[in-house]
């Protein structure tokens, strides 16, 4: 019987370290991952089609118009949307698929897709979060400022999501991450199809 795939969304601090885990959960687990398009310029070593689909205004409002997006939302003064197709056709296909979106995104995603999981990473203690910020080394201190008081902002956030997984140790929390989504994949809930055959396989034999 081919079940439908679980879509799971991870959102969390700048810091946290969401990037590395969801890296890891793919290499390591074979989730699909969905690239999502946006109206930001590519940072340096980005690859349009592997980071994001880089997009103009204009297409992007086009990509609205025709319902290519199953979520968009603004973020700091740009446009971020995961397109349908994909998502679509990776979920009909029976794959896990990863989102990895900011709060916005995810409230409109849980709205169309009840059963999707929200799960936030943050770091062990705010001291932590900046400590990383502090040590990627590639912010000035005014942009670190500025990052804190957006992860402060983000902590109302974060009671929405069902699921909330400290980074401290990036094995741990992997293993974590899918253990949720394996324990999810079990649900009663998620597998009515399956029993209802069961139920007639028993019946016929
Ligand atoms: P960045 O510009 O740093 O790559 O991403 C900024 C924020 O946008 C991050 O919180 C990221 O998770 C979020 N984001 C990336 N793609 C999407 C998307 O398709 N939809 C939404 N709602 N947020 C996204």
């Amino acid at each position: 019987m081919n079940k439908k795939g679980q879509l799971i969304v991870i959102s969390g601090f700048s810091g946290a370290g969401k990037g590395t885990v969801v890296k890891r959960l793919v290499e390591d687990y074979g989730y699909s991952l969905s690239v999502s398009a946006t109206t930001r310029a590519p940072r340096e070593g980005e690859v349009d089609g592997r980071e994001y689909y880089f997009k103009s205004r204009e297409e992007f409002m086009n990509l609205i118009d025709y319902n290519g997006f199953i979520e968009w939302a603004m973020y700091v003064d740009n446009y971020y949307g995961t397109p349908r197709a994909f998502v679509e056709k990776e979920l009909a296909a029976g794959h896990n698929v990863i989102l990895e979106i900011e709060v916005q995104g995810a409230m409109n995603i849980k709205k169309q897709y009840p059963d999707s999981i929200l799960i936030f990473l943050t770091t062990k203690s705010a001291a932590v979060l900046k400590e990383r910020l502090i040590g990627r080394g590639t912010e000035s201190e005014a942009v670190i400022a500025k990052r804190m008081k957006r992860a402060l902002e983000e902590s109302e956030d974060m009671e929405q999501y069902e699921y909330i997984v400290v980074n401290d140790d990036l094995d741990t929390c992997v293993h974590d991450v899918n253990s949720i989504i394996v324990a999810n994949g079990c649900k009663a809930g998620e597998n009515i199809d399956f029993m209802k055959a069961m139920k007639e396989e028993l019946k016929a034999i």
